[in-house]
Formats: structure tokens, C-alpha cells, sequence
């Protein structure tokens, strides 16, 4: 028996196999099919036979697709690659028909008219519904939107092999070093966990790879330029030949892009896709991207300077691309006084998962149980989520690097759950990932705070979901538009910097002593070394992102990189260090959702930055301010316009000026306290 036929919850993992994937896809698309034809069918003019029924029949489509996707992305193997590829094949198939179906959108369009007894949510369910068909051209005629459909199953293929190239690529280039010298400067658990590496693989000496926790220590402390070069170059000029090549396919993904916009008679594809956000058009995007960037640049012209004397005194001709993590490290720990390594035994995994759930029991009123839940690799936490009593979600938590998973940290829901119908109330299923420091000889996995803040930001993305509790699994916690998914994430790193908040779990792993306070002010000042280089960088790819999606396309790929290079400029040390091809492992933009969206990260800490002035002032664990973020925002998902969201919890209007605000007063209080470095 196929275990995905059941759609049992918790999903079990334990049973699941690769040659389940596609038949429970057939399954799901069948029975979606189905159901579309009866919604096609129905007469009278209510919610829940025709938006209700659909809202049901796309949640258990997407369940199978995002389990195969998981599956395809942290128990990787050629079986489960094929068969996603089928599943999204089938899925994207499907999605592309009904979403272009004239006689559907004449059904809703008919529902939305004339039932005059919707609910709120339901009215917006229901609008939304019908915006996205005509956003994806049901009202189009039969000719082009044929059309629309063939292209759109091309471009779902094209991202989902962009992303299978990358991680091979990652994978495939990896480092042996065999004298100890080439190590020099990396500090001794970055040496082992490398030699670990390269005893795993059969080899002597010591490995390096192209994986975040192997090859970003190693560019932030490694003093062998030339080895750094090696790396950085490798790193950024991931899958540009054969055999996992994304140059043609990048080009392709975005003529393809541009032909959809053109179809749908929009300029471009940006301004298709800025119909569904906070933002709503590409020129609002590009305004605050030239906002942000003119109050970045004092800080910016600064943080230059710092890296180029810091450069000067190494006796370097000048600095390179492969010397900024390096000279960062170098300066973060001469101003700040601080090294990563320093704080590591203070953030020991364990107990940076238990303050994270800590914060969430003092704001939310939230408790996390572990529990037995079948998945998908032994080193799974697994947990139930309770609030006031009740199980409202399972959560799942990878946090390990492994050859078989894909890079970077992620969050994803496997079910959206939530009162239902019949007065019930179903468990959300939610996943976090990571690809933290791996465990050391003793099983411990001290990370740095980078770690530690991600862990958290992931954290607030799972809490979005689990706190969820709209009755549409459709605008179901995360289902909300691009630049508004990362504010509860974001707004959760915050956490992780007060003084008041560290003191829940930053504790020695040996002695199990606070974080001493000095360190801990020591760490705080380290948020806005830097700050200002740091948001270039992130501008930089949301200049480059909106210079490819928001104007035609180039003529070929070289084309298209010179105009990724070119929009990088602006925003990079000298020129030259905008020459990287790095576009061609851009999964954000060419496998992920961030087309032009890549603004959304700077978009949303904006808006966090000033949400999170309503915790100051010992209001950090103020239940009566968390339960409201709760009521106004975590538990709406994508029931209101964020901006309204927004509003009814701030009772104002944002402050756009939030983020350069924050690092004004970071600036002047180090400097009423003298600033970190003179102690
Ligand atoms: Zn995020």
C-alpha cells in the first residue's frame, strides 16, 4: 500500500519510498481533476462547493508535491530525482490547466458576484482566487493560453534542473589539502571537522568543501590567499560547463519569464509578478532600493575604508574578493574584540533550541514537547507544538549538513492546519532546516551566532505556520506575499541579541555559566559592525535581480551576466568584484521564489525593525504585546493586506526610515559608552 494514498498526519516518513512519490501525485491529480469538475458543475452560487472544494482539492496536491520536494532535498538520491522530477512534471501539468481554465474562472467569477453571504476571509479567499486565474491567463483566448501553459511547465522543469545542477555542482568540487600549512589561521575545530571530512571520504589530510560550514570558515580565517582564491572563484563560478551546466538554462528561464509577462500583457516579468506583493510595482521597488542604498552609502564609505586599511597593514596590494570574509573576521575581532570561536561553547544546539522555545512560551504562551514522529534521517528532532492546551502543530527539525541535502536553511510546511468545518482543529506540519555546524567528537554542536540567529529565523517562519489559524488553507500562515513572509522570521532574530534574552540559554557547555555580561555586549556590538558593507551586498543582488526581470532580456547569456555585473557595480567594492558568475548558483532567483522578490529580505526587516520597537522599553517578553502579534499577525496568515496587518498592530503606518533609525542609535550609544573597542 502506498503510505501517501492515506495523507495520514504525521506523515509517514518512516514508509515512505521514492516509487511512492509519482503514483500518489497521479492519485492527487486525479482527484483534484475531479473535484475541479465539480466545482465546474455546481449551480448555486456559494463559497464552500466551489472556493471551499478547491481550497481542499490544491492542499492535498500540494502535500504530495512538497513531501517528494523534501524528499529531493535532504535525502537526495537519483531515484528520488527522477521521480520528483515526474512529480512537479505532473503537478505543474495540472496547475497550468486549471489555472488557464475559462469555464473555472467563469464559475468563480460567477460565485464571487452573486454570494452576497461570504465571510471576510472567504471574500478575499475567493478574490485572490480569481485575480491569480486571470494573473495566469484563464481569461485569455484558447490560442495564447495554450501557449501560456506550455511555457509554464518548460519554466517549472528549467528551475527544478537549475537546482539539481547546483547542488551537484557544489558537491562535486572539493579541496584535499595534505599539508597542514594550507590550514594555517583556521582555528583547531574547523581543522578537525576537515580532517574528519577527509577520513569519511578514505582520504588523508584534510577536506574542504564548497558546503557553507566547511568552505565559509575557511574564507573568513585561512590565511593561504591563494587557497582562498581557489575557493571563493570555485564557489561563485558554480555550474558554469558541462556536466552541470546552468548557463543555457538561466537564459532560457528568463525568456521564458518575459514571454509569460509579454502573453499577459505586462513590460516585464517583475511587473507580473509585483502584482501579488506588498510592494505592487517595480518602480516601488526600485525607489526604495535607491532609498536604502543613499542611507546606506555614509556607513558603506566607512566599512570600505576599514577593510582597505586593515588591507594596507597585510601588506596587500589591494583587497580582492576572496579577502572580505577574511578581512571582516579580522576587523570584527579587532573593533569588536570578539572572535566566532569565542562564543561557540555558549551556543551549544541544544540549548539554542531550548531558548528558542522559551522565548516562544513567555510571548506566545507556546510549548514545544519533543515527540516520536516518524522521519526522514535519525538526527530529526521532532516535536509536538501546544498552545493553551493544544496540539496545533507537529514540527519537524533537520539542522546537520549532509551529502544527500541541499545548502542553506529553510522552513516548509507539509500540511496547513487549523479549525476546520466541523469545529475541529487539525495540527499543522511544519519543517525547519539547516545546515549547521556539524556535531564534534563529544556530539556537540557549538554554533556561532550566525547559527544561532538563523536557527531562530527559521524558528519565527515555523511559528507563522503552527500559530495559524485561519479557516482557508489557502491563506493558511506562510501562504502570504513574498515581501511580507520574512517579517515573523525576521522579527525572531531580534531575540537572540537582547541581553535579557540570552540570558535564557546562552550558558557554557562545560560549566554551564551565563554568558559572561561583557561578552555579551562585546556580541551586540558586532550587529552593526560592518552593517553597512553587509546591505550593500544584499542590495547589490536585489539591484541585479530587478536588472534582470525588470527590463527585456538580453540577447544571450553573456548578455545577461553583463548585466547582472553591471547592476552589481554600483554596490560592490571596485567593479572587477561584481565579475563573479555568480547568477548561474543564484537559486533564489532561478529555482527559488525570489524572482524579482530578492528586495523582499530588505523590505521585510524594514517593516520588523519598526514592528519590533513595540517589544522595547521591558516589553522584550510583554505577553500582552506577544499575544497581540499573535492575534494581529501570526495567527492571520494571508487573511488581510499586510499593510492592514500592519496597521491595526502598530496603529500607524510603517516607518521606512526603521532600519537606518536602529543602526543611528546603535552608533550613538557605543559612542556615549566610549564603543567597544577601548575595552
Ligand atoms: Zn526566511
Amino acid at each position: 500500500m502506498n503510505p501517501l494514498f492515506e495523507l495520514d498526519d504525521p506523515v509517514p516518513f518512516d514508509r515512505i519510498r521514492p516509487e511512492h512519490l509519482v503514483p500518489a501525485a497521479e492519485e492527487a491529480v486525479a482527484d483534484a481533476r475531479a473535484r475541479i469538475d465539480a466545482i465546474k458543475a455546481e449551480s448555486a452560487a456559494h463559497f464552500e462547493p466551489t472556493f471551499g472544494v478547491f481550497d481542499d482539492a490544491m492542499e492535498r496536491l500540494h502535500r504530495v508535491m512538497v513531501i517528494a520536494g523534501h524528499l529531493n532535498s535532504v535525502a537526495h538520491s537519483d531515484a528520488v530525482e527522477e521521480a520528483y522530477r515526474d512529480v512537479v512534471r505532473l503537478s505543474s501539468e495540472f496547475s497550468s490547466a486549471i489555472s488557464t481554465d475559462p469555464d473555472l474562472l467563469a464559475t468563480f467569477e460567477r460565485v464571487l458576484e452573486e454570494d452576497g453571504e461570504m465571510r471576510a476571509d472567504q471574500k478575499r479567499f475567493a478574490t485572490l482566487t480569481v485575480e491569480s486565474l486571470r494573473r495566469s491567463g484563464a481569461g485569455l483566448d484558447p490560442d495564447p493560453r495554450s501557449r501560456l501553459r506550455e511555457l509554464r511547465v518548460r519554466l517549472s522543469d528549467l528551475q527544478n534542473e537549475f537546482g539539481v545542477n547546483t547542488l551537484k555542482a557544489t558537491n562535486a568540487t572539493r579541496f584535499h589539502l595534505t599539508d597542514g600549512s594550507d590550514l594555517d589561521g583556521l582555528p583547531e575545530r574547523h581543522r578537525a571537522a576537515a580532517r574528519r571530512r577527509a577520513e569519511e571520504a578514505g582520504e588523508e589530510g584534510w577536506l574542504v568543501t564548497l558546503q557553507q560550514p566547511s568552505a565559509g570558515p575557511f574564507l573568513q580565517h585561512a590565511h593561504d590567499r591563494e587557497l582562498r582564491r581557489r575557493i571563493h572563484e570555485a564557489r561563485t563560478n558554480l555550474a558554469v560547463s558541462p556536466p552541470h551546466d546552468n548557463r543555457g538554462i538561466l537564459q532560457e528561464i528568463l525568456e521564458l519569464r518575459a514571454e509569460i509577462a509579454g502573453i499577459l500583457g505586462r513590460e516585464t516579468w517583475a511587473e507580473h509578478v509585483l502584482e501579488e506583493s506588498m510592494a505592487k510595482t517595480p518602480q516601488a521597488v526600485l525607489d526604495f532600493i535607491e532609498q536604502l542604498t543613499g542611507a546606506t552609502d555614509p556607513g558603506w564609505e566607512q566599512d570600505r575604508a576599514a577593510l582597505e586599511a586593515l588591507a594596507g597593514e597585510l601588506g596587500y596590494e589591494r583587497v580582492e574578493p576572496w579577502d572580505m570574509a577574511f578581512l571582516s573576521e579580522r576587523l570584527r575581532e579587532r573593533e569588536c574584540a570578539i572572535e566566532d570561536e569565542e562564543v561557540r561553547p555558549y551556543f551549544e544546539l541544544g540549548a539554542v533550541i531550548d531558548g528558542a522555545f522559551e522565548v516562544a512560551r513567555r510571548l506566545f504562551g507556546v510549548e514545544l514537547r519533543p515527540a516520536a514522529l516518524p522521519a526522514w534521517h535519525a538526527d530529526v528532532r521532532t516535536y509536538e507544538v501546544l498552545r493553551e492546551g493544544e496540539v496545533v502543530a507537529h514540527l519537524y527539525a533537520d539542522w546537520h549538513p549532509r551529502d544527500d541535502k541541499r545548502s542553506g536553511a529553510w522552513m516548509n510546511r507539509l500540511r496547513a492546519g487549523g479549525p476546520r468545518q466541523d469545529g475541529t482543529v487539525e495540527p499543522h506540519s511544519v519543517l525547519v532546516c539547516g545546515n549547521f555546524t556539524a556535531p564534534d567528537d563529544e556530539g556537540r554542536s557549538l554554533l556561532n551566532h550566525d547559527e544561532v540567529t538563523t536557527l531562530f529565523h527559521e524558528f519565527g517562519h515555523a511559528l507563522h505556520q503552527c500559530l495559524s489559524t485561519t479557516r482557508i488553507r489557502g491563506l493558511s500562515g506562510t501562504s502570504v506575499y513574498t515581501d511580507w513572509v520574512e517579517v515573523p522570521s525576521q522579527i525572531m532574530e531580534n531575540w537572540c541579541w537582547e541581553p535579557e534574552a540570552l540570558a535564557l540559554f546562552a550558558a557554557h557547555v562545560e560549566t554551564g555559566e551565563l554568558m559572561p555580561d561583557e561578552l555579551v555586549e562585546r556580541l551586540r556590538a558586532t550587529r552593526h559592525h560592518l552593517e553597512a558593507a553587509a546591505r550593500m551586498r544584499q542590495l547589490s543582488f536585489a539591484a541585479l535581480d530587478m536588472a534582470l526581470h525588470a527590463g527585456p532580456v538580453a540577447e544571450d547569456y553573456e548578455g545577461t551576466l553583463r548585466r547582472a555585473q553591471r547592476a552589481a557595480e554600483r554596490y560592490t567594492l571596485r567593479p572587477e568584484f561584481a565579475r563573479n558568475q555568480f547568477i548561474t548558483g543564484f537559486h533564489h532567483l532561478f529555482s527559488g521564489m525570489y524572482s524579482a522578490g530578492y528586495y523582499s529580505y530588505l523590505w521585510s526587516d524594514t517593516l520588523q525593525t519598526d514592528l519590533f520597537t513595540a517589544f522595547e522599553d521591558d516589553r522584550l517578553f510583554d505577553r500582552e504585546t506577544g499575544d497581540r502579534l499573535v492575534r494581529e499577525i501570526l495567527s492571520r496568515g494571508n487573511e488581510a493586506e499586510p499593510i492592514d496587518m500592519f496597521r491595526s498592530f502598530m496603529g500607524r503606518d510603517p516607518d521606512y526610515t526603521a532600519l537606518v533609525r536602529r543602526e543611528g542609535q546603535a552608533a550613538s550609544a557605543a559612542l556615549a559608552g566610549g564603543g567597544p573597542a577601548g575595552g
